[in-house]
């Protein structure tokens, strides 16, 4: 899969994607990050890709044409199956849609930033809009770095023990299991003793046990969807 992250601040997220799951990933050739830096694509000869609001407003509105331009470029090259935009007005970003993301071939991921990006941006060039949450960032670069995490990460063989990402929270609806590692007792804190007890059944019984209890307890809402 391919993800193409457009973004006035590339600097701000190479980082993250050269580190730990994300690099291994690219490494592996199962994903392939690219960030364009939306300057590159403005033909301002003091690369400016922003301009004072219509109606008078405070705070600055990203530029179509820039926009437009690397969007067109990128979509000469390739087929895309989803042009999102980063926005807290969007759709609200979940395991469900990572995993449905997961299984796209290629990406583009939109980073706005300052007041936001011109409306008809959105109306003819955008075909998802996704938020991370109730709250506003300065920008889109950590909401991209988040979604192009948790869908590269459940992409099959990222992650070595594919199991792993599978029982993570929120498949299936249910919150994941304590777990915990050596010492057995720390401080008189004791591990579950059915963890040490090498009984395979009564192991998964029990994880599954505390998946549910958890669930309901910190999350019920997630056992009726
Ligand atoms: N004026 C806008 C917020 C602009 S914040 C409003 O009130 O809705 C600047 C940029 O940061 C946005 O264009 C968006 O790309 C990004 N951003 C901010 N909060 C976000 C969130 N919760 N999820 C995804 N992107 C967000």
């Amino acid at each position: 899969m391919r993800i193409d992250i457009i973004t006035v601040l590339p600097e701000m997220i190479e980082g993250f994607f050269s580190c730990s799951i994300m690099a291994r990933a690219q490494k592996k050739g199962l994903a392939e990050i690219k960030i364009h830096n939306l300057r590159d694509y403005t033909l301002d000869k003091h690369k400016r890709v922003d301009d004072y609001p219509y109606g008078g407003c405070a705070g600055m509105v990203m530029q179509i044409e820039p926009i437009d331009r690397c969007i067109s470029s990128l979509k000469s090259e390739r087929d895309y199956d989803e042009v999102i935009f980063t926005t807290p007005d969007g759709e609200q970003f979940d395991q469900k849609m990572a995993n449905t993301l997961s299984l796209a071939g290629n990406l583009i991921i939109l980073c706005g930033h300052f007041k936001g990006i011109d409306y008809r941006i959105r109306e003819h060039l955008i075909t998802k809009e996704i938020s991370i949450g109730d709250y506003v960032l300065t920008g889109g670069e950590l909401a991209a770095a988040v979604m192009a995490d948790a869908i590269v990460r459940i992409i099959p063989g990222v992650i070595s023990d594919e199991q792993s990402a599978l029982s993570d929270s929120f498949q299936d609806n249910l919150l994941a299991p304590p777990v915990y590692t050596r010492p057995a007792v720390y401080k008189g804190w004791k591990v579950p003793d059915v963890l040490l007890s090498g009984h395979e059944r009564n192991i998964r019984d029990w994880e599954l046990q505390q998946s549910l209890e958890r669930t309901r307890l910190l999350r019920p809402d997630l056992l009726n969807e």
